[in-house]
């Protein structure tokens, strides 16, 4: 299937008092039409970044994307002239954030902010706009969207904002939407219903989403792909059945035995992975998950592993390295 989208060896570094922040460090990925790809990992992983490099609103200074390519239909967005760029945003990939409210704007009323987007993005009169804004709040579930579109962001719940959002978003017919953590503050039945709508939305519409997140259970609902990152690499990426049945890098194992099971009995404890994610500006040497990992080896302190191919996952682990692997056979010392 055709690519939509390929991000090649992106880079995108901090420069700050304390030293250099490699928030993402060369990251490769691409995503077909009609495809969802989830972006795992704990804050500071590099998924946010990764997105807003994508989408080139990375703030700089301190901000820098220093290596790679986006393309974009096969153009490369970093290479984009600015204006071109804005054109692309909205337009062609749309991007939703955790928290409605910092979005919308208080002073008006979201039909007039969804009407906005469409004038601004395909230059339709008032009135069109006014319509498609109608439109687009029924197709998003917002029950009386006639009434609803004259109302202000405040008189509207949680929940509500966030289909407000995604209709804005979806308004001008993206082909790639980019979810940042859309339901992490929303309560659970509500966060389903956001999941749901997403997943219908991508039938309808055809549209390419990546779905950032930290909670794997959200990724097991919409994605077709999984990334997971860490201190601003990838260390996992297979297709999501196959990455929950048979995580191979440590980090992935540890993520899915933090989260609970539907079989599972009230008295087995859920595992949560030692430690925490190291400062950016002190790495530590060898793999980055060495100090918290239960499988490491004195190599892992010295050793950068880099991405290997296994059983169709690509993962980033000295114990899949057939130059070390023989460290990790039963009675290796
Ligand atoms: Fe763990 Fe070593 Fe693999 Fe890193 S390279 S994840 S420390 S086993």
């Amino acid at each position: 299937m055709e690519k939509l989208i390929e991000v090649k060896g992106l880079k995108t570094y901090f420069y700050t008092e304390d030293g250099v922040v490699k928030a993402v460090d060369d990251v490769s990925f691409s995503i077909e039409k009609g495809k969802t790809l989830g972006i795992v990992g704990e804050s500071g992983s590099g998924k946010s970044i990764t997105s807003l490099s994508i989408m080139r609103l990375v703030q700089s200074p301190p901000g820098k994307i220093v290596g790679g390519e986006v393309l974009f239909h096969g153009k490369d967005l970093l290479k984009l002239p600015i204006s071109e760029m804005r054109q692309v945003r909205g337009n062609d990939i749309a991007m939703i954030f955790q928290e409605p409210m910092t979005s919308l704007n208080p002073v008006f009323t979201i039909g007039r902010q969804i009407a906005e987007a469409v004038i601004l993005h395909q230059k339709t009169d008032k009135k069109t706009a006014w319509e498609k804004a109608v439109q687009m709040l029924s197709l998003v579930g917002i029950p009386n969207p006639e009434k609803r579109v004259k109302e202000y962001p405040h008189q509207l719940s949680g929940g509500m904002r966030q289909r407000v959002m995604i209709a804005m978003a979806l308004s001008c017919s993206p082909e790639l939407l980019i979810c940042d953590e859309p339901t992490t503050a929303l309560d659970v039945t509500i966060q389903a219903q956001i999941l749901d709508l997403i997943n219908a939305l991508k039938q309808e519409t055809g549209a390419a989403i990546i779905m950032i997140t930290h909670a794997l259970g959200v990724i097991a609902e919409v994605a077709d792909d999984v990334i997971v990152m860490y201190c601003g690499k990838i260390v996992e990426h297979a297709e999501v059945h196959a990455l929950f049945k048979n995580p191979l890098h440590p980090y992935t194992e540890g993520l899915l035995q933090s989260i609970p099971k539907l079989n599972q009995s009230d008295d087995v404890k859920l595992q949560s992975i030692p430690g925490m994610v190291p400062k950016m500006t002190q790495m530590p040497e060898g793999c980055p998950f060495h100090p918290r990992c239960k499988y490491a080896k004195e190599i892992c302190t010295k050793r950068q592993p880099e991405n290997l191919e296994v059983d169709g996952h690509i993962v980033r682990c000295l114990k899949y390295d057939p130059e070390c692997s023989e460290l990790w056979k039963e009675g290796a010392r």
